[in-house]
This record gives structure tokens, sequence and C-alpha cells, in this order.
């Protein structure tokens, strides 16, 4: 039978978890080394007093120590150190000193951890996730510290930096709260609605103030029960890569009621939106006319005014050829409260994915994003400050117009040598780079079938990239 089996109906786990309050209290840490020095660390945060006792202490103890952080006894270990203590830990990694502290803790009474030896340790302690005052401990039981490790990152990316601003937030309230709501379970209710509501979501997004302010008038009306306030969250999606989401867009993704997304955005991103929530495609498809940008409009404001949590999903970043703004802008003038979360937008994405740094000491001290479509066809640019040196030029939606955008670009003086890269679908799996020079875009783009989106860098950065992708002339220019 397994440690995980129960016995008479009740589950066994090999662990009963607990905090420790040692606010104010002794610790003492055998051992002066790293190890002692991280678990130094922990114990100060938790208010403990610190002694160590070893012969010799690391760099990192003994600035804690010069700073008065903690008393070093400078010998070894012996028992009388444990008078007055309330927890022992010992570091010293050998196993006979470790071994006497052990034994002397436990004839003393005392909670002993050994680093490394669950065996000697009476307690052991958890890989944890801070968010103070949230604090969330992990344990596999010593079965596999590494995974436990894995574990912590997974919440970390889960857990909004500012939880533990919420939980003050929320504690700053809880006796004006008790006052106006003596009913338990309406309370109770009541808390479930802020965590779930706006105002959580103002704190979390670091609006502490307009919160405090909302929460003051809510406390004091508590029976006026707002509706649910709805929210337009205009998110970066990223160049396509899921990996390349950001933590804030993967939580607002798990969050959403309706997850509004057009064409650049792939099913494996989708896939990290909440199971349930709705899924509208607003981007152009064949035998599907795309929606206007005003029916879009309309549609954010009226999901976001039944309640409802919209998240506007976009491709790279909203505010860079994204008609972010504009979108913004309407919700604004409706009344709808919205929020911008920015994303890796295609320049930066692609230029990393084909090893393109975009400025570089040697080639270029300036970078340009433009795109290559305009109002009504080619774009109004300034094609001489364009085609100036050290100067890395990114297009966007370029490559129909590739052959003209070259042409112009060498009328104003760029060398017709300058080496180009077009990258499409950049950071997928099905990523294409095709690398030549001013003079042949066009052409390039026709032998190359590029079809999908992509990006045209223009400029002597382009050198620079991924071996694999440079032709050998350019190989040859590069060195
Ligand atoms: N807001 C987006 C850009 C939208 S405009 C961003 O910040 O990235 C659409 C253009 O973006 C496409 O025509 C193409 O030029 C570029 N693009 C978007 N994703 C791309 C990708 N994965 N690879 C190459 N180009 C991409």
């Amino acid at each position: 039978m397994g440690p995980s089996c129960g016995t008479r109906g009740v589950s066994f786990v090999r662990y009963f978890p607990a905090f420790l309050d040692l606010n104010g209290r002794s610790a003492l840490v055998v051992g002066g080394g790293e190890p002692a020095a991280r678990k130094v660390r922990l114990l100060l945060r938790a208010g403990a007093r610190v002694t160590v006792v070893a012969p010799r202490i690391g760099a990192e103890l003994a600035q804690l120590a010069a700073q008065g952080a903690l008393r070093v006894v400078g010998r070894g270990f012996v028992a009388g150190d444990l008078r007055g203590q309330a927890v022992v830990l010992a570091t010293t990694g050998r196993a006979p000193v470790d071994e006497r502290v052990a034994e002397a803790a436990r004839t003393a009474g005392l909670p002993v951890n050994v680093v490394d030896r669950p065996d000697l340790s009476s307690f052991i302690m958890p890989a944890i996730v801070e968010r103070d005052p949230v604090v969330i401990g992990i344990c596999t039981g010593g079965a596999a510290p590494v995974l436990a490790r894995r574990i912590r990152a997974a919440i970390e990316a889960l857990l909004p930096a500012r939880l533990g601003r919420l939980a003050r937030f929320a504690e700053s309230f809880r006796g004006s709260v008790r006052a106006t709501i003596p009913d338990a379970r309406a309370r109770l209710r009541f808390w479930e609605r802020f965590f779930e509501g706006p105002l959580a979501g103002a704190i979390l997004a670091g609006d502490e103030r307009a919160a405090r302010e909302q929460m003051l008038s809510l406390v004091n009306r508590p029976h006026a029960a707002p509706r649910p306030e709805g929210v337009v969250h205009i998110v970066g999606a990223g160049p396509g890569d899921p990996d390349l989401l950001t933590l804030r867009a993967l939580r607002l993704m798990q969050q959403a009621d309706v997850v509004v997304y057009d064409k650049l955005v792939g099913a494996e991103i989708l896939d990290y939106a909440r199971r349930d929530a709705e899924r509208i495609y607003v981007g152009k498809s064949k035998g599907n006319h795309a929606r206007t940008q005003d029916q879009i409009n309309e549609l954010l404001a009226a999901h976001a005014r039944t309640g409802k949590r919209v998240l506007r999903l976009k491709g790279g970043d909203p505010f860079i050829f994204g008609r972010g703004g504009e979108e913004r802008e309407y919700l604004r003038r409706a009344g709808v409260r919205v929020e911008v979360v920015p994303g890796i937008t295609a320049a930066t994405g692609c230029a990393a994915a084909a090893g393109i740094p975009l400025t570089h000491r040697d080639h270029a001290a300036a970078a340009t994003f433009v795109t290559g479509h305009g109002r009504n066809g080619e774009p109004d640019l300034d094609w001489a400050a364009l085609a100036r040196a050290r100067h890395t030029l990114v297009i966007y939606m370029g490559v129909s117009t590739a052959g003209r955008t070259a042409a112009r670009l060498i009328e104003h003086g760029m060398a017709p040598d300058t080496p180009v890269a077009i990258v499409e679908n950049g950071t997928l799996d099905s990523q294409k780079t095709a690398i030549g020079t001013l003079v042949r875009l066009g052409a390039l783009v026709a032998e190359r079938g590029i079809e999908g989106p992509a990006i045209i860098v223009v400029g002597e950065v382009v050198r620079e990239a991924d071996a694999a992708a440079l032709p050998e002339r350019l190989h040859a220019l590069a060195v």
C-alpha cells in the first residue's frame, strides 16, 4: 500500500501543512554558507530574530550581520544554543554535525529542518509563491523538489503581481464592510462580487485610487448593489507563438466571458482562453464578409454593457498598426471601461525569430516601423527620410507593394544592394525567412511564394541574420 492510501476511510498525506508564526521569535540557524543564507532570508522576512552559529560565515550573512539584522556566534554548535529558540535549521551539509543538531533539537522538543535531509527533519520547507500577505507553499512530500519548482513557476505565471495589494485592500475594508453588512451570508456575497468584479480588476491593474473611492461609496450604500460593470481589455496576442503571450494577456484570457479576435490570432493562442468563453471571429475569410470597424466597435460595447468581460484579442501589439487606438476611443466615448495590454509586435517578434537585431552599433542607430499600405493603396511616406543610412526600416503589410516600395527607396538614394529580409508567419512553425537585396525585393516575394502575413526588414542589420537564412552572397559580405 502506497503512502497516499487511506486507513479507515481517511486518506493519508505525508505532511501536515501549516504556516509558522515566527514574528518576533527566535530562530537558530546552524551553518554559515549559501544554504544558510537562503534560510536566513526567509526567516528575516517572517520577522524572526535570527542567530547563526558557525565557525565561518559567507559574504551575504556577514553583510546582514554588519547591518545588525542577525546575531552571529562564531563557533561550532553546542546543545546550549537551543535555549530559547522556537525553531532550528541545520544547513551545514556535513552529516555528523547536522545529525547532532537534529538529535538535540528533537530531544529538546523543537521543530527542526535539515537542508536536503527530510529523514532528519521534523518539518520540511515548501517551494513558495509570495504575494505578501498571500503565501502559497508547494510540497511534493520530498518526492520531487524539481517538480515543486515547476509547479511554482506555473502558479507564479497565473497569479497577478498585485495580488498582495488586492488582499491588503480587502483587509483595509473588512471592518467597515462588517459594520455595514452585518449578515454573514450577505457579506460573503459582497466579497465574492468584489473579487470577481471590476474593482478588483482595477486594483490588479494598478488603479488603486479609483478603486478606493468606488469602494467607499459601495460600502456606504451596500444595498444599492450596482449592476456588474463590463470591461473591454484590448490585448496584444503577440506575433503567433503562444509562448510570447504576456502573463497579463494569459490571465485575462482565462477570465474573459467573450473573446473577440481576428485573423492574426491563431488557434494555438485561442486554446488558452477560458473554455466556456464565447468566441467571436471578426476577421476576413473566404465567403465571409469581414465586419467593418464600426461594427466591431459596436459589438465590443454591446457585450460590455451587459456586464461581460470582453477580451479584444489582436495580433502583435494593439497600438501598432492594430487600430487599438480607434477602438479604445470609441469605447471611452461610449462610457465603457477599457484597458489596453501591450503585446510583442510583429517587428520585434520576427526580428528575434530570424536573428536580426533591429538596431546595432555597427549598422543602425534607429529603426522605423511603417505600413506598406495606405488608406487608398500606396502609403504616403517620407521616402527620403526612410532611405537614409544607418537606419533599419520594418515594413508591415508590405508584401503586395514590395516591388514599388523598393523602387521608391532606391529612387531616394538607398543602395540597391542593401540587404532585405522577408519573414513570413514569424515565430510560428511555418515561419519562412527569405533574404536578398533591395533591388530584388519584388522578385524575392514572387520567387519564394510569400502569401501569409510577413514583415520586411530593410537595412544593413539583415547581415546579422541567423546564418542558416543567409544566402552565400550575403555571407561573403558579412565577413
Ligand atoms: N498589430 C500587429 C500588426 C497588425 S498589421 C502587430 O503589432 O504586429 C498586420 C501585419 O502585421 C501583417 O501584414 C504583417 O506585416 C505583420 N504580421 C503580423 N504577424 C506576423 C507574423 N507572425 N509574421 C510576419 N508578419 C506578421
